[in-house]
This record gives C-alpha cells, structure tokens and sequence, in this order.
C-alpha cells in the first residue's frame, strides 16, 4: 500500500504506520525519525535540522525533498510506503506529486487521523521514544510504558522525553501544525485521496484503513 498519514503530532501517525508495515511489508518513511537519527549522527543535516526541531519549528522543505527525494528511490519502497510526517506543507505536497508522477508512482490515498486535542496534549506530554535511532520505539509512561522502567523492550537502549517534547515545544508544534499542515486535509481532498478516520485507539484507524482499501 501506498500510504500518506496525515493528522497532529501525537494523532498516532508512528504507530499506526508501524502496524501496517507488519501487514504487507510495505516501509514506514519517518521524517521525523530520519532527522532525529541525522541529529544523533552528528550528519550535515542533522547540524542543519537541529535547530528547528529543538523549537518545535519546521525544517525548511528544501531538505525534507532532498531527503524524501532520495528515500522514495530505495528498493524497499516497490511492496509500498506509509508516509508519516511528511507532506507537512502545501509546498512539500507539490513537490512531492511532482515527484511521484517522475517515478511513475501512485498514492492509494491520504488518511487524515483525527484525534481530539485534549488527547493529544496529554499523549505528547507522556510520550517517550527509545534513543536509539535505529529503533525509535514509541511508549507512553501511562499507558505503554517499558517492560522496565526507562529501558526499551525491543532494543535495551534508555528510552527518553524527546527534546521537543517540552510544554512549550509541543504548543508551538500543535500551531504549527494548524497553521501549514491541517491545510492539507483540503489538499488531498481535492485529489480525491483524502479519508478522515475519528478514532483514538490505532487498532480502530487500521480496521478503517483495511476496509477503504478492500473497497
Ligand atoms: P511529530 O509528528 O510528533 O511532531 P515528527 O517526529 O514527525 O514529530 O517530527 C519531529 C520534528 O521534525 C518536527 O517538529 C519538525 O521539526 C521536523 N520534521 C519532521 N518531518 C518534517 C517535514 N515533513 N517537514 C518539515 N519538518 C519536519
Ligand atoms: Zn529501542
């Protein structure tokens, strides 16, 4: 499947992507994991990215397509690809058709993820991620913590509050997000690719997933 995620930060985009990827073998593409690993690489781009991520600000979309531009080209993408994180802005979402239509790919569509914003203020602020960047592993100290406390199961790596993950942070990510990403819901609309799913728990999202696509 061929998958763009849409929705806020902490709407579920990691986790549901990480379940359908257990499906058919289709790749999660995580901007937000690729640029955190780019970061702890100590990587051109992640000294390029870092700042603006710190501040819960967007990277410029010049280096999100070079990234995407890149990845999109892997061999792991032919079984499919859930888009998590990006397009996150209208320009990214020009691109990115551009860029599809080059590679001869299509998207089977859009799933816009919407969470009330009470849930997600209280998800991200008790989200933590294994530091690992090769693993990146989502818990919730309420709801999913670790097996042992600040150790991730799958890995062993410490499992850490991301530095974005600040109160102020988060505010400004979730006005960032209403402000450049919510308008894509009317982008993809338009395509006709859109599918909004109201649903907080991810097994739901994905039974919504699976029926549109059997469709
Ligand atoms: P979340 O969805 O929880 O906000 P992500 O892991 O997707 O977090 O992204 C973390 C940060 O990485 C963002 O706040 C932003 O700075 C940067 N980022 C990720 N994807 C993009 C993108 N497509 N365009 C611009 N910046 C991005
Ligand atoms: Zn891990």
């Amino acid at each position: 499947m061929k998958l763009i995620l849409l929705g806020a930060p902490g709407a579920g985009k990691g986790t549901v992507a990480k379940m359908l990827t257990e499906m058919d073998g289709s790749v999660q593409i995580s901007t937000g994991d690729i640029l955190r690993g780019a970061v702890q690489a100590g990587t051109e781009l992640g000294k390029q990215a870092q700042a603006y991520m710190n501040a819960g600000d967007l990277v410029p979309d010049e280096l999100i397509m070079g990234i995407m531009e890149k990845r999109l080209q892997e061999p792991d993408c032919e079984k499919g690809f859930l888009l998590d994180g990006f397009p996150r802005t209208i320009p990214q979402a020009e691109a990115l058709n551009v860029l599809l239509d080059k590679l001869g790919i299509k998207l089977d569509m859009a799933v816009n993820i919407d969470v009330p914003r009470d849930v997600i203020l209280d998800r991200l602020t008790t989200r933590r991620t294994c530091s690992n960047p090769d693993c990146q592993a989502i818990y919730n100290v309420k709801s999913n913590p670790p097996k042992v406390e600040g150790v991730c199961d799958k890995c062993g790596s410490p499992v850490v509050q991301r530095e974005d993950e600040t109160e102020e942070a988060i505010s400004h990510r979730l006005e960032t997000y209403n402000e450049k990403t919510a308008p894509l819901i009317g982008f993809y609309e338009n395509e006709g690719l859109c599918v909004t799913v109201s649903a907080t728990n991810s097994e739901d999202v994905i039974n919504a997933i699976k029926e549109r696509l059997a469709a």
